[in-house]
């Protein structure tokens, strides 16, 4: 797995050098609206940690950022009122992935049916 690239355009977003619409933070976790929604609900859910993807935060990030992260996913989604209709979570990770953005993001998308899960281009 490749080292952190602290450059990446979420630690930029996490260190306030680019904005963005922010739905959700606290100690742990960040999560903002995608600049290129695919749905229309499409939020990225972030640790603050530098992890770079789904299995490096599993292995590295403390248990008190786990359950963070866990935690923030069902505060989110009452927020944003998607309980009732239901959701979609991605995590797109390493080559197969399609992982543009090396910092580990949850998609949560909703709003309308979603299709099938995978398209394989
Ligand atoms: P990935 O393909 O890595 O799973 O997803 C990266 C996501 O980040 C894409 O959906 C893309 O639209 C989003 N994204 C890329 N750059 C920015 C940005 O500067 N701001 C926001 N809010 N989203 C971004």
């Amino acid at each position: 797995m490749a080292d952190y690239d602290p450059d990446n355009i979420f630690a930029k977003i996490l260190r306030g050098e680019i904005p963005n619409k922010t739905v959700y933070e606290n100690e742990h976790v960040l999560a903002f609206e995608d600049i290129n929604p695919q749905a229309p609900v499409h939020i990225l859910v972030i640790p603050r940690g530098p992890y770079t993807d789904m299995g490096d935060f599993s292995k590295r990030a403390s248990e008190e950022e786990q359950i963070a992260f866990s935690r923030s996913i069902g505060d989110i989604v009452k927020i944003l009122e998607l309980e009732k209709m239901g959701f979609r979570a991605i995590a797109n990770t390493g080559i197969n992935g399609l992982q543009e953005v090396p910092h580990y993001h949850l998609h949560l998308l909703g709003g309308q049916p979603l299709g099938r899960m995978i398209n394989v281009l």
